[in-house]
């Protein structure tokens, strides 16, 4: 299956708005695809990132995604036929293009979606290729599917990037429609493996601010002992065109930002449990 060369793998950025780009690809194709990691589907790549892990950053944004976060602000990347067929030796190449200027630059590889390990065999590769050329290696994820790495792929990965959302079961299903079990024995996994984490923490008003629940998280982070930080992100409504584009429904047109003092009085729990919190 040839590989579209008419849209470029380079977005401007991730809200950029892209879909049914591997619609063609047959079913069996995709199968295989899943099967072998030989090719991924990816939203796009973007280049220059300082926010999605330590230094200035090439993130691949891969298609699939098991969760409906209601403030998800990509929800083209659910649909694994949004993203274009990438086989992942064309991918490597690309991310070899930049492999000295990130070493300069003290930043590496970050892969991203969508979760990417929707695709684990493909994550698994790309990752492997990239640790392969000397470039620091990312992970972005929900961790949802992280049993479906093996020790060895963990390898290759310096930094999990693990999106924490709530700790109430309850409400994290109400929030992702998924359960919080998987993400929360995949950090146990890496606290065993003694292998570095970032948690992202998106902060929504009326959603994810009760303060006695991110205790309950800053709790069980700081006891792991491998959360290097954790990032609280304020809720936005950058995302929403795309719900609406998307002909989805999107329940958060009323919620606002949180206030400065709201981000300012997560990151004190956050700290008060012994965490550095930004
Ligand atoms: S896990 Fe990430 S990509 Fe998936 S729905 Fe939630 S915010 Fe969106």
């Amino acid at each position: 299956m040839p590989e579209p060369q008419a849209i470029s793998l380079e977005a401007k950025n991730p809200f950029e708005l892209r879909v049914k780009l591997g619609n063609d690809v047959p079913e069996q194709t995709v199968r295989e695809a899943l099967a072998t990691g030989d090719m991924g589907f990816v939203h796009s790549f973007t280049t220059g990132s300082t926010v999605d892990g330590p230094g200035v950053r090439v993130v691949a944004w891969t298609t699939g995604c098991m969760w409906r976060c209601r403030y998800c602000h990509n929800p083209d990347t659910w649909t694994l036929s949004n993203g274009m067929p990438v086989s992942v030796a064309r991918a490597a190449e690309e991310l070899g293009k930049y492999r000295e200027g990130l070493k300069v630059m003290k930043g590496g590889f970050t892969l991203s979606g969508g979760d990417p390990l929707m695709q684990h065999r493909f994550a698994a590769k790309l990752l492997a290729a990239a640790k392969a050329m000397g470039i620091h290696t990312t992970i972005e994820t929900n961790g949802y599917y992280g049993d479906k790495l093996s020790d060895a792929e963990l390898n290759s990965i310096d930094l999990v990037m693990l999106g924490i959302k709530t700790w109430d079961p309850a409400r994290h299903k109400a929030l992702t429609g998924m359960d919080v079990a998987p993400t929360l024995a995949f950090a146990r996994r890496l606290a065993v493996r003694r292998q570095p984490i970032w948690i992202r923490f998106v902060l929504v008003p009326g959603l994810t601010d009760d303060m006695d629940d991110l205790a309950r998280t800053a709790e069980f982070a700081a006891g792991l002992g491998n959360v290097e930080r954790v990032e609280v992100l304020p809720f936005h409504q950058m995302g929403r065109f795309k719900w609406e584009r998307l002909g989805l429904a999107y329940t958060l047109e009323k919620v606002e930002a949180p206030t400065a003092e709201v981000v300012e009085r997560a990151c004190e729990v956050l700290r008060k449990a012994g965490l550095k919190a930004y």
